[in-house]
């Protein structure tokens, strides 16, 4: 395994995914918060300390870097420990304690380059992710897909949600109720992604992978445990092969449980060495 230092996003960088207001606002209220020494509140839930812009230029930074070390093919795969996660960050605003939307910046950053022509972003976190799809939501050349829980914040994601104009069709939402036990869960998971592709040939795999949807966690309500993540990152990992030449970046969105958090990134992390989970339980 190979640990690399993230580099920051750079303003023109988010630009690619975001408003000239959105990015000159957080800015604004990230200055105010370093003037007064203090906290400037979003909205309800989505703050900003003296601390939080180099945080959200190196958390985009954290997705930059990984995506392009696979496609330099300096690693086979990545894994960005991203904080603030991104996925609910649309094109003009913060919320779900997202500031910028780290994959999507990612994956405008891969279109730019003449190796990807077209992008699958594969959302797990226990929440939709609104905002990915806001910004792709009329682009044929990224497909969005989430799985997520059914009636849970943020309130979007219904399956007839699918993407509109030259976009239509490469929108893909998946809610499960809370409780869905993880077989199910793994089930409707390989068949969304064979949906997917179905129609739909990346030249490039994205995650966001959210760890609380794991068992256990405050802001979740699902069962997955690391074995579970580990054989849906192995099977992510065999797409990629497929596809597109085993290109896997997989970013961190949420998790709020410290220890499951732990357990569930070594557990992906093992999934993309190709190495066996470390406690006998192996993927099916
Ligand atoms: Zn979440």
């Amino acid at each position: 395994m190979t640990q690399l230092e993230a580099r920051d996003a750079t303003v023109d960088e988010l630009l690619r995914a975001h408003t000239v207001e959105h990015v000159e606002g957080i800015r604004d209220a990230c200055e105010a918060a370093t003037a007064n020494d203090s906290l400037v509140a979003l909205d309800y839930d989505t703050t900003v300390s003296p601390a939080s812009w180099a945080a959200a230029l190196g958390s985009v930074g954290a997705a930059l870097s990984a995506t392009e070390a696979v496609l330099a093919g300096t690693v086979r795969n990545a894994f960005a420990a991203c904080r603030p996660p991104g996925h609910h960050a649309t094109r003009d605003r913060a919320m779900g304690f997202c500031l910028f939307n780290n994959v999507a910046v990612a994956a405008r950053a891969l279109l730019a380059s003449p190796q990807v022509r077209r992008v699958l972003i594969v959302d797990w976190d226990v929440h939709h992710g609104n905002g990915t799809q806001d910004i792709f939501y009329q682009d044929p050349d990224v497909f969005f897909l989430s799985l997520h829980q059914s009636g849970h914040y943020p309130g979007t994601g219904s399956p007839d949600e699918s993407g509109v104009g030259l976009g239509a069709g490469t929108t893909l939402n998946v809610p499960l109720p809370a409780g869905t036990a993880a077989e199910v869960y793994r089930r409707r998971f390989t068949e969304a992604l064979a949906r997917a592709t179905s129609s739909f040939s990346p030249d490039f795999i994205v995650v966001s992978a959210g760890f609380d949807v794991m068992a256990g966690d405050p802001l979740g309500g699902q069962r997955l445990e690391p074995a579970d993540l580990y054989a849906m990152t192995v099977e992510l990992s065999q797409l990629a092969q497929r596809f597109c030449g085993g290109r896997l970046a997989v970013c961190l969105e949420g998790g709020y449980e410290v220890q499951r958090l732990g357990q569930g990134v070594v557990a992906v992390l093992r999934a993309l060495a190709g190495i066996e989970m470390s406690d006998g339980r192996l993927s099916s």
